[in-house]
C-alpha cells in the first residue's frame, strides 16, 4: 500500500520541478521569434546588396565575342582589358562592352580567328589584367561557400537560441540544476527556518561549519563527509532542511531532483549529472543537493520497471564523481528520500552518503513550535491557542502544519476577517486530515494511550532488568509501520552476548505485549514484530548457541539467516530433534512472559506515570524519563564493569 501511494507523490514532486524550467521557456520561445525574424532580414539584405552589385555589371552590355572582334574590325574600339577569359571593352563613343573570350586562345589570336587584319589589332590598346590571386579565388569560391557559410551561421544562432530554452535536442545532456545563489537574500531558508528536528540540526551544523570554513578542516587533515542523505517521511522538511544548510553556509546550492535526470533519450542522466558536479566543482564551496533520490537511486539489477538502464547508468554516474572528488573538492553533496529502503547498498557504503540524517514527525513540542514558524507573516486573534492546536494534531507532518495554516488563513480571509482565530485553526485540522494519507498515520486518543502503553512496557522492562541495554528515548510518535518505539543502547560496545543479556532482552521484547494485555484485556497487532524478533532470538539461542540445558552444547543451524524458517539445507535434524527445539523455544518464551507479566503488574504504578507521560508530551528523552522512574526509586544503571 505505501508503494502505491508514494507514486502520485512522486509524479505530483516531478510537475513543479518539470514545469520550472518551461516557464523561461514562453520568454526564450518569444526571443527565438525574434531572432528568426532578424535571420531572415539579414537574408534579405544579403540578396539586395548582391542584386545591386548584379545590376551595375549589367548596365554593362554583355556582347558575343563575335560583335567584339567586328567593332576591332571597324576601328571603333580603343581599349580592350584582358583578365583571364574576360573582356571589357572600351569604345571610341567611351561605351563599355563585355564579353568573353575561349581561355585557351590569346586575344589576339581569338581576333585574327574571326577575320581581324593585325593592323586593326595594333590600334587597339590591349592590357592584359592577371588576375590577383585573391580575387580571383574569392570570385570562384564566393558561389560555393556563401549558401555554406550563411546555413553554419544559421544553425549556430539557432543552437544559441535554444541554450537552456527546452528544445531538448539540443539540451539535454545539461543538467538542469536551479541554483540558489547565496547573495539572493529574498529565498534564503535558514535553520531558524526550520523547527524541531534537533538532532538533524544539529548533525548539520557540522556540514554548514565545513563549508564556511573549509580550510580549517583541511588544514587538520580532517576528511569531511562527501554525502548526506536526509531520510525521513514525506513533509518532514527534508528539502527545507537542505535549503537551509545552504542558507547557513552562505555557498551556492545546486538542487535537482532525481526524476529530473531521467529522460527518454538514454545517457541523458549519467550526461547530466558530469554537468552538475561539473558546475558544482567550479563553484565550491557548494553543495549539490538531489532530492528525490529514490528515483534513480534504486536497487540495481532487480529488472522492476521500465529503463532500468538509464536509470542504472545515472546511479553509477552519481557513484563516480562521488568517488572522484579530490580529498579537498569543496562541494557536499546532500540527498533527500522517504524511502531509503529502496536505495542501492552502493550509495550508503562510506565514503558516499555515510552520514544519515533521520527526519522524524514532530512531537507536540515541536509541532507547536513548526506553527509559530508558518504564524509568523499571519495576523492572530487573541483567542488563538497554538498549544491546544499541537495537542491535537499528533501525526502531522510539517509539511501538513503549513497547510493546516494555510487553510486557516485562506477561511478567515473568506469571511472578511482581518485576523485567524482559535475556530479557524481548529476547523482546518479536520480539513488537512481529511486529505488522503493523513489519516492512516494519525493516532487516535484511544491509540495513542495504548501505543504509550506499550512504549511504556518495554522501556519499564528495560530499566528493571539487570541486563537489558538501558533506555534513550521512548516515543509514541509514529516512525515507518510502527507505532512508536523505544531507544536502547548498550553502555558499551560488545562483541560477545551472554544468555543472560539474551533472556532479558525477550523479555522486553515482550514488555509492549504484556502491557497491552495489562491495560486493554486483549492484544492489538502492535506486537506482532516484536514477537518474531524475540521468537527468532529464543530459537537461535537454542539451535546456535547451545543455550538450552535440553539441547545442549550444539549448533543445529548456521547463522545463514535460517533462524526464522527451521530446518533448511544446513539445518538437518531429525523430527524427534525438531519436537525438542519447539519445545525448548517455547519454553524460553513462556518463561519470558511470566517474567514480564510479573514484573509489569508488581510495577504498574511506574507504568502508569511512564504511560501517562508520553500520552502528553509523546517524545521522552533519556534525562526525563529517568526523572520518572528515579522518582519512583528505581536505580540507574551503572556500567557494567
Ligand atoms: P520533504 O522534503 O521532507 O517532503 P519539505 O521540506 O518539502 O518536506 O516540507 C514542505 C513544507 O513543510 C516546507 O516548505 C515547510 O513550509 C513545511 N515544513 C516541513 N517541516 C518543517 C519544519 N520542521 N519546520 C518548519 N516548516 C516545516
Ligand atoms: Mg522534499
Ligand atoms: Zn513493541
Amino acid at each position: 500500500m505505501a508503494k502505491k501511494t508514494k507514486k502520485p507523490n512522486n509524479n505530483s514532486n516531478q510537475k513543479p520541478a518539470q514545469n520550472q524550467p518551461k516557464k523561461p521557456n514562453n520568454k526564450k520561445g518569444f526571443g527565438f521569434s525574434v531572432h528568426f525574424g532578424s535571420t531572415i532580414l539579414f537574408f534579405l539584405l544579403i540578396i539586395a546588396v548582391y542584386s545591386i552589385f548584379s545590376e551595375k555589371e549589367s548596365k554593362v552590355t554583355n556582347v558575343p565575342f563575335s560583335e567584339v572582334a567586328s567593332e576591332v574590325r571597324l576601328g571603333n574600339v580603343k581599349q580592350i582589358t584582358v583578365s583571364a577569359d574576360k573582356l571589357e571593352v572600351v569604345k571610341n563613343d567611351d561605351t563599355k562592352l563585355k564579353s568573353k573570350k575561349e581561355s585557351e586562345s590569346s586575344l589576339s589570336e581569338a581576333l585574327t580567328n574571326y577575320g581581324v587584319m593585325p593592323e586593326q589589332i595594333n590600334k587597339v590598346i590591349i592590357e592584359v589584367k592577371s588576375q590577383s590571386g585573391f580575387s580571383y579565388w574569392a570570385l570562384a569560391l564566393l558561389p560555393i561557400f556563401l549558401p555554406i557559410g550563411l546555413i553554419i551561421f544559421f544553425i549556430w544562432m539557432l543552437s544559441r537560441q535554444m541554450k537552456g530554452s527546452g528544445m531538448q535536442a539540443f539540451t539535454f545532456g545539461q543538467s538542469r540544476a536551479r541554483i540558489t545563489n547565496p547573495n539572493d537574500k529574498t529565498n534564503q531558508v535558514t535553520f531558524a527556518d526550520v523547527a524541531g528536528v534537533r538532532e538533524a540540526k544539529h548533525e548539520l551544523e557540522e556540514v554548514v561549519d565545513f563549508l564556511r570554513n573549509p580550510q580549517k578542516f583541511l588544514d587538520i587533515g580532517a576528511q569531511i563527509p562527501k554525502g548526506v542523505l536526509l531520510t525521513g517521511a514525506p513533509g518532514t522538511g527534508k528539502t527545507l532542511l537542505a535549503r537551509a544548510v545552504a542558507g547557513e553556509a552562505g555557498v551556492p546550492f545546486f538542487h535537482l531532483s532525481g526524476s529530473e535526470f531521467v529522460e527518454m533519450f538514454v545517457g541523458v542522466g549519467a550526461s547530466r549529472v558530469r554537468d552538475l558536479f561539473q558546475m558544482a566543482k567550479r563553484a565550491s564551496p557548494a553543495i549539490v543537493f538531489i532530492d528525490e533520490i529514490d528515483a534513480v537511486g534504486r536497487v540495481r539489477g532487480t529488472g522492476v520497471g521500465g529503463g532500468n538502464d538509464e536509470r542504472e547508468q545515472t546511479l553509477n554516474q552519481i557513484l563516480v564523481e562521488m568517488d572522484g572528488f579530490e580529498p579537498n573538492a569543496k562541494v557536499i553533496v546532500m540527498a533527500a528520500t522517504n524511502r531509503s529502503d529502496v536505495l542501492d547498498p552502493a550509495l550508503l557504503r562510506p565514503g558516499r552518503f555515510d552520514r544519515r540524517v533521520v527526519l522524524d514527525l514532530p512531537d507536540r513540542r515541536d509541532r507547536k513550535e513548526i506553527l509559530q514558524i508558518h504564524m509568523r507573516k499571519k495576523p492572530m486573534g487573541a483567542d488563538v491557542n497554538i498549544e491546544v492546536i499541537a495537542e491535537r494534531t499528533p501525526g502531522f507532518s510539517g509539511a501538513d502544519l503549513y497547510s493546516l495554516m494555510n487553510e486557516s488563513a485562506i477561511m478567515a480571509a473568506r469571511q472578511n476577517k482581518k485576523e485567524l482565530n482559535q475556530s479557524d485553526l481548529v476547523a482546518s485540522i479536520e480539513k488537512v486530515m481529511i486529505g488522503p494519507e493523513r489519516k492512516s498515520h494519525l493516532l487516535s486518543v484511544a491509540e495513542k494511550r495504548i501505543t504509550a502503553y506499550h512504549e511504556g512496557g518495554h522501556a519499564l522492562l528495560a530499566s528493571l532488568l539487570e541486563y537489558a541495554d538501558p533506555v534513550h528515548k521512548v516515543s509514541i510518535v509514529s516512525r515507518g509501520s510502527a507505532g512508536g518505539y523505544t531507544l536502547k543502547l548498550p553502555l558499551e560496545e560488545r562483541k560477545l552476548q551472554s544468555k543472560k543479556e539474551f533472556l532479558d532482552d525477550i523479555v522486553v521484547s515482550l514488555g509492549g505485549f504484556v502491557a497491552e494485555e495489562m491495560i486493554l484485556g486483549t492484544t492489538t497487532t502492535g506486537p506482532s514484530n516484536d514477537l518474531q524478533v524475540s521468537t527468532a532470538l529464543a530459537r537461535a539461542m537454542v539451535t546456535r548457541f547451545g543455550m538450552s540445558d535440553a539441547i545442549g552444547p550444539m549448533a543445529l543451524e548456521s547463522n545463514g539467516g535460517r533462524v526464522m524458517f527451521g530446518g533448511g539445507v544446513d539445518g538437518q535434524y531429525s523430527p524427534e530433534m525438531s519436537a525438542k527445539i519447539d519445545s525448548e523455544v517455547s519454553k524460553i518464551m513462556n518463561e519470558s512472559f511470566e517474567r514480564a507479566k510479573t514484573l509489569l503488574s508488581e510495577n504498574k504504578n511506574i507504568l502508569d506515570a511512564i504511560a501517562n507521560k508520553l500520552v502528553e508530551v509523546e517524545n521522552l528523552e533519556q534525562d526525563e524519563y529517568e526523572k520518572i522512574i528515579v522518582s519512583f526509586g528505581i536505580k540507574l544503571k551503572k556500567k557494567l564493569i
